[in-house]
């Protein structure tokens, strides 16, 4: 009955609801001890069910669908269409 419509600002009442995450780029030269970084030939590289879809910040492609943003920190992927590699930011949902 009611249309359904697409926001990008999630409300914060509102359960179930996905949103999602641009990436941060890192940088080619920078120090990646420490981190994982996940290579995947497809996209999106991980699955999950979360409710988070984490984008590449480079060309917006889904890297991590539906993921748990407190699961994946520490973790880097390399970019799957454009070879980018992104990490996840300090997650902004709790
Ligand atoms: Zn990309």
């Amino acid at each position: 009955m009611a249309k359904k419509r697409q926001t990008f600002s999630v409300p914060p009442t509102k359960r179930q609801s996905r949103s999602t995450v641009r990436m941060e780029v890192i940088p080619e030269d920078i120090d990646t001890r420490g981190i994982s970084v996940i290579h995947s030939s497809v996209a999106p590289a991980m699955r999950g069910e979360g409710s988070i879809d984490y984008t590449c910040g480079e060309c917006g492609v889904v890297i991590c669908e539906g993921m748990n943003p407190a699961r994946i920190q520490h973790l880097a992927f390399d970019c799957p269409e454009c070879e980018t590699t992104n990490r996840i930011t300090s997650p902004d949902v709790v």
